[in-house]
């Protein structure tokens, strides 16, 4: 095991943080200044270190490349008002990521230096993580294969990384999302479940199709039948019909996402009648035509909780109730954002203070 202290700090010389204009911040433009690297060799993890960002020296060959041997994480840190930064719920992305990296070949991150990455890097860039009710920085671990091999097998060296980005005030628009019943996200038996490289690039082509009809998103339907709601991008969904809040049971073609598992423990503990089960095309369609159904939202990381204000099933476009009109999506996103931000007590724990 590598010792996690010894960590070796090269500060940037050239800071960059006077370009962040917390008013205006673009998703993804502007990295803080330092990244977190560390070596798997076959057996220990070596040479951690903080460095300025910059760009990465890999080999040609590199499976990570050529093959997506490649999984992140995503996840959000807060500015409070004392001045320490929150990091939310951590512990469930380091779970999911020794999940990913198991199905990937890969070896496991130890919790300790994965915190440790987390705690190091956050500290030196504490001032990236902005103040600025709404705004807060985006967290990307992520594992690659660090072969200089071209072959298909497992992986014996690996890289280790963590870069952080600062993201404005995401007061997400309504999205109108497609019902998918020709191209799959995931499948039974595949690594939908993962946040691996390897399941996203092919999903951008259906989306890009959608976009140009007119959508923002896809719903995604499972790969056989195309009979059942999975998920949204990058986001869970849910939806609240006849006052249940519904939503996909989980399984291998379903990401299981934090913000989901803290929406249905605010359900829980508020007593909402909380359904996780297989969820069908057509009963949402005949929800919504029958007016049965009160509201359908994404949940995920970026947005936390995207409104969806309609829906393409087949050639038609389904419009939901009206988005200023409801009340158990905007109470999720006030109550977690009041837990995320410090205003609300942390009853269940979900905040790692640095
Ligand atoms: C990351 C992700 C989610 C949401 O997970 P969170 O942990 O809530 O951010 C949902 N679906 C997919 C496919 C994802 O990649």
């Amino acid at each position: 095991m590598l010792d996690t202290k010894n960590i070796h700090i090269t500060r940037n010389s050239e800071s960059k943080i006077a370009q962040l204009n917390p008013d205006n911040i673009e998703f993804g433009k502007l990295y803080s200044d330092h990244q977190f690297v560390v070596y798997f060799d076959g057996k220990e993890w070596k040479d951690a270190s903080v460095e300025p960002y910059q760009p990465l020296t890999i080999s040609a060959a590199s499976p990570a490349i050529h093959y997506g041997i490649s999984i992140f994480e995503g996840l959000k840190a807060y500015k409070h008002d004392s001045g320490k930064i929150a990091v939310f719920r951590p512990d469930k992305n380091i779970e999911r990521l020794n999940l990913s990296a198991e199905r990937m070949c890969m070896p496991k991150v130890p919790e300790e230096l994965y915190y440790d990455s987390l705690d190091v890097l956050l500290d030196l860039d504490r001032d990236w993580v902005p103040a600025k009710e709404g705004t807060s920085l985006y967290i990307r671990p992520f594992l690659f294969s660090d072969d200089d091999y071209i072959g298909i097998r497992p992986s014996q060296s690996f890289r280790y990384m963590v870069i952080t980005c600062p993201v404005g005030a995401y007061y997400s628009q309504p999205v109108k999302v497609k019902i998918e019943d020709h191209y799959v996200r995931a499948v039974e038996g595949g690594s939908g479940y993962c946040k691996t490289g390897c399941n996203y690039g092919p999903s951008i082509y259906p989306a890009q199709l959608a976009k140009q009809k007119g959508f923002d998103q896809l719903l995604w339907t499972d790969g056989k039948e195309h009979k059942y709601i999975e998920e949204s991008g990058t986001m869970n969904v849910m939806f609240v019909i006849d006052g249940k809040l519904i939503t996909p049971k989980l399984g291998d073609t379903i990401l299981n996402g934090i913000t989901r598992d803290s929406v249905l423990t605010l359900a829980r503990d508020w007593g909402m009648d909380v359904h996780e089960r297989k969820v069908e095309v057509a009963e949402i369609v005949d929800a919504i035509r029958s007016g049965t159904l009160q509201e359908a939202f994404g949940v995920g990381t970026a947005a936390t909780i995207a409104h969806i204000e309609a829906i393409g099933y087949k050639d038609e476009m389904l419009q939901l109730p009206k988005v200023e009109e409801r009340e158990v999506a905007p109470k999720f996103l006030k109550t977690l954002d009041d837990i995320k931000a410090g205003r609300t007590e942390d009853k269940f724990g979900w905040l790692r203070m640095i």
